[in-house]
């Protein structure tokens, strides 16, 4: 019988100790935090979204393309599905291809992986943390935080840095590295932007529905719609989790709202100037009233550089298409993120060439499997990272189990 020994109880190394132990191995998990699956338990705000069925290699991230591409397609969202289903889990799609379990509880998909562990001998240490692993000529020997053990093969399984408050470390890089592999650069992505636009302090607090672009030296990079949330450093909420990668990734990125998807510049503009001239008795900062909410009018008042407590009457077509130009284009250069204590990915990680997109097992040290976010793959956000930790983990426990 082959030893297995996975390193990180998440949602990678508990479908890579699933399917190892279905394939006839011993597996062992080694988990440094008190209980298995903490970061999976607070995924999807608590709802967990555990994949999307438009998963394919086009929604990741990472120095090798089409590395993903094996494991997706041999274990992809629709199988992900069908293992939950025979663990006991039932889920729901929504329209945009986003799954949930129907609990709405991620807690319950934490659930059916770990009694299915349990039920099927996986031998599980939690609170134990691996410090080095080491190949030698009959397998590895893992330096453990109280004590050793052994094993025929080694799947590591650790996570990013990212998600810091949830057991996130950069562990994984150091173990891999230890054992011959290289680490890219690592940034944030799914995260808050920083900007110094003093419109979001003012705006704190408030939501509003947008179309959300990215660009960079005047080039666009990256766009979506929905929900932005201004905070008092800058810019939060889904939309903006969405495009964050591609604001981090280029230089002197700018991120710019449009507040007013439906309707033109020149058409707002007009409104803008009706609403002067029937209501002359109100001052500047009412202009927007009937168009956008009152502080974010007020806010763009403000960054036209007019005076809100100047009559209405004041406003002429120049300062109104002005305005309306605000609406459309509300700008702010990034200055950074939130960092990996608020990130929900690791963009970056252990380089892909030196591992084997078929198998993952190592290039460089044979008998030692990867999977998950400590390699160099990251998704879109909308359940892609889950799906590449469930895929990458079936696909290195498989072949770590194999005889
Ligand atoms: C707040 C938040 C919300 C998210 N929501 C979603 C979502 O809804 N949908 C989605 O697709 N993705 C989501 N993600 C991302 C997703 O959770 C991760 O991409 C995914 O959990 C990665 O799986 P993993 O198994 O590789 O790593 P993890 O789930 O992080 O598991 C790694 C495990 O390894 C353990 N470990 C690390 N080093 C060692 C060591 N040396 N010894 C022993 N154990 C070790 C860690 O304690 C951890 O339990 C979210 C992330 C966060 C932070």
């Amino acid at each position: 019988m082959i030893d297995v020994a996975v390193i990180g109880g998440g949602a990678a190394g508990m479908m890579a100790a699933l399917e190892a132990a279905s394939r006839g191995a011993a597996v062992s998990v080694f988990e440094r935090q008190a209980r298995v699956g903490r970061k999976l338990s607070v995924t999807g705000n608590g709802r967990c979204n555990l994949t999307n069925l438009q998963a394919s290699s086009a929604h990741y991230h990472g120095e090798t393309p089409d590395f993903a591409g094996p494991a997706l397609r041999r274990f992809g969202p629709e199988e992900t599905l069908r293992r939950f289903r025979e663990l006991g889990l039932l889920t729901t799609v929504q329209a945009d291809g986003r799954a949930y379990p129907l609990s709405d509880s991620a807690g319950s998909v934490v659930d059916v992986l770990r009694y299915a562990m349990e039920a099927g001998g996986v031998r599980l240490r939690t609170g134990c943390e691996v410090k080095a692993v080491k190949a030698g000529k009959k397998g590895f020997r893992i330096c453990l935080s109280d004590g050793e053990a052994y094993a025929d093969r080694v799947v590591v399984a650790c996570g990013g840095a990212a998600g810091e408050r949830f057991g996130g470390s950069e562990l994984g890089y150091r173990l891999l590295e230890g054992l011959g592999h290289t680490c890219t650069p690592l940034r944030c992505s799914l995260v808050q932007l920083r900007s110094d636009n003093p419109g979001c302090r003012s705006l704190k607090g408030i939501r509003a529905d947008a179309a959300v672009t990215v660009t960079s030296g005047g080039n666009l990079i990256a766009a979506t719609e929905g929900e932005v949330q201004f905070t008092d450093y800058g810019l939060s909420g889904p939309a903006v989790f969405e495009i964050s990668r591609a604001a981090l990734e280029k230089p002197d990125t700018v991120v710019s709202l449009d507040l007013l998807r439906g309707i033109g510049e020149d058409e707002l503009a007009g409104m803008l100037l009706h609403r002067a001239k029937s209501t002359p008795q109100l001052s500047l900062a009412d202009v927007f009233l009937g168009t956008v909410q009152n502080r974010i009018g007020r806010v763009l008042v403000t960054a036209a550089g007019l005076k809100s407590s100047e009559s209405i009457t004041a406003l002429d077509e120049k300062t109104a298409s002005r305005l309306a130009k605000l609406v459309k284009h509300f700008r702010f250069a990034v200055t950074g993120d939130m960092g990996p204590v608020n990130a929900q990915v690791t963009a970056g990680g252990i380089r892909t060439d030196g591992f084997d997109p078929f198998t993952l097992e190592s290039r460089l040290c044979p008998g030692l499997y990867a999977c998950g976010e400590v390699l160099d793959v990251d998704g879109d956000c909308g359940g892609y990272n889950l799906q590449w930790a469930w895929s990458s983990g079936h696909l290195a426990g498989a072949c770590a189990a194999e005889v």
